[in-house]
């Protein structure tokens, strides 16, 4: 299936909410997917791995496309399949799961040195998020084999062009709606290397520190543990948990572009040594890697273009990136 016949199958106008007959559709058709490309289950003999959590009942759906070497530590690709309404959700998060399920094909054609694993985590969304009854939390805690993981790697919100925040930026920064934003390369020494070099065309990518936004979505647990993570976002816009997040309004060619790179990065991750720097969560300094990135991703005449859009003399400084996330973040908050 292509990503938009990935996308229109799962953002059914019923929605994916927890306890309703959408969710549990939505978990059949998923696991039927997972089935049909041929991937395997994360352990015993279901994809489904159920958990009970506040009195009600929830389900991840957790796949692996296995490794060359099944000693390793899996990198993982995530996404949440619960949506926030009873409406098609199709930013959030029907499209990274399409990117996801894309990712297993892939690794089965191609595998990796280290298995891949494609979890589906249910119940991300307000209600559950950040509780005991979120399903990367639980699956993270409950769920998972103990030889762990090499990195994980998350997306939310990955299937739309980004807003332009002011006019000025849409005339002087048109790349400005092609952006894919990562946080969490600071999580690990080898990270900047391996997500700056995993780059594809027409795909500029730019990093901020995760605490500039907050854990926004499944990664926190990988965080809080150690585990090298990157999470990948176009952000918020204007359909964001509202009923018009629909399957029409997304940019599936750049969505194609966000899948090749999230290829690239979790077969570069699979292929690192990655040594161990603990089991807390590390912050390496990205100020230079940032940098470079945004000169890269909009041209040094872009980036100061939009240092001057949202109101920096300049980009030199860990403390004007810093400025330049929260004023662009605040833009987006809707
Ligand atoms: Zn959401």
């Amino acid at each position: 299936m292509t990503l938009q016949e990935e996308v229109e199958a799962l953002a059914q106008p019923e929605g994916r909410v927890v306890g309703t007959l959408g969710h549990e559709q939505a978990r059949r058709h998923l696991v039927e997917r997972l089935r049909a490309i041929g991937l395997s289950p994360y352990r015993g003999h279901t994809f489904g791995l159920p958990y009970r959590a506040a009195g009600r009942d929830f389900c991840n759906l957790i796949a692996v496309a296995p490794g060359r070497d099944p000693a390793l530590a899996p990198v993982l690709i995530g996404a949440h399949y619960d949506s926030v309404i009873a409406a098609p959700c199709a930013d959030d998060n029907a499209a990274a799961v399409a990117i996801a399920l894309s990712a297993g094909e892939h690794f089965l054609r191609e595998p990796a040195p280290c298995g891949i694993v494609i979890a589906l985590f249910d119940a991300e969304e307000p209600g559950y998020f950040q509780t005991l009854a979120m399903g990367s939390i639980r699956f993270y805690e409950d769920q998972r084999l103990p030889v762990g993981f090499h990195a994980a790697l998350i997306m939310d919100l990955v299937g739309h062009a980004v807003p332009q925040p002011t006019p000025e930026v849409g005339r002087l920064v048109p790349q400005f709606g092609r952006l894919l934003f990562i946080t969490g390369a600071e999580s690990h020494a080898d990270l900047p290397g391996v997500a700056s070099a995993a780059r594809v065309p027409g795909l500029p990518v730019v990093a901020t520190l995760n605490r500039r936004v907050g854990d926004m979505s499944d990664h926190r647990i990988f965080r809080l543990n150690g585990v090298p993570y990157l999470f990948l976002t176009c952000g918020r816009w204007q359909h964001y948990h509202q009923p018009t997040d629909t399957p029409d309004r997304l940019d599936y060619p750049k969505m194609a572009q966000v899948r090749d790179y999230l290829v690239r990065v979790a077969g570069a991750l699979a292929r690192a040594d990655l040594p161990s720097e603990g089991p807390r969560p590390r912050e390496h300094d990205t100020t230079a890697f940032e940098l470079s990135l945004l000169g890269d991703a909009l041209g040094e005449t872009g980036a100061r273009y939009l240092a001057m859009a949202v109101g920096l003399a300049r980009l030199e400084t860990r403390a004007d990136l810093d400025a330049l996330a929260a004023r662009l973040q605040g833009y987006f908050d809707l």
